[in-house]
């Protein structure tokens, strides 16, 4: 389970923007653009030596951070991308995520643990919100969720 978070972690940071360009995902158009004609700067091919190590990133992955990053319309569209990912990312450390429904659907094997334990899950816990069960015997667990 925590391999494949790190997993899911190095996947989103080679495609990061924020990453590409070096800004924190709260910078400013202007901070942006600043830090976009330095590293276009720093990356030009006429300065980068062979073995430096910035030569792994291209020009054009500045670019086309750059142009991702600087719509208004289009970085909207990156932050949901990358929330969701996230979101993902954090759902690839549970063991089973499933829905309350399809837990009183068939109770009896949803709330085994491959460990042989069990995830103590009560009809009366169940809420409007998320509701996260540890196993009885091992640190995996599962996400109920109520839709
Ligand atoms: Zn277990």
């Amino acid at each position: 389970m925590v391999v494949n978070g790190a997993l899911s972690a190095i996947n989103m940071s080679t495609s990061n923007w924020y990453d590409v360009l070096e800004v924190a995902e709260t910078a400013s158009k202007d901070e942006m653009k600043a830090k976009y004609q330095e590293l276009l700067l720093r990356l030009h091919p006429d300065k980068v030596k062979e073995e430096d190590e910035d030569a792994s990133k291209s020009v054009e992955d500045v670019i086309k951070a750059w142009k991702i990053l600087s719509d208004a319309d289009s970085r909207r569209k990156f932050d949901a991308d990358l929330k969701l990912r996230r979101e993902k990312a954090e759902d690839a450390n549970f063991f089973r995520i499933i829905t309350f429904k399809e837990w009183q659907h068939d109770k009896e094997d949803l709330s085994l643990c491959r460990c042989g334990g069990e995830f103590d899950f009560e009809e009366d816990d169940a809420s409007e919100d998320v509701v996260i069960v540890d196993c009885d015997t091992c640190s995996l667990a599962i996400k109920v969720t109520p839709y």
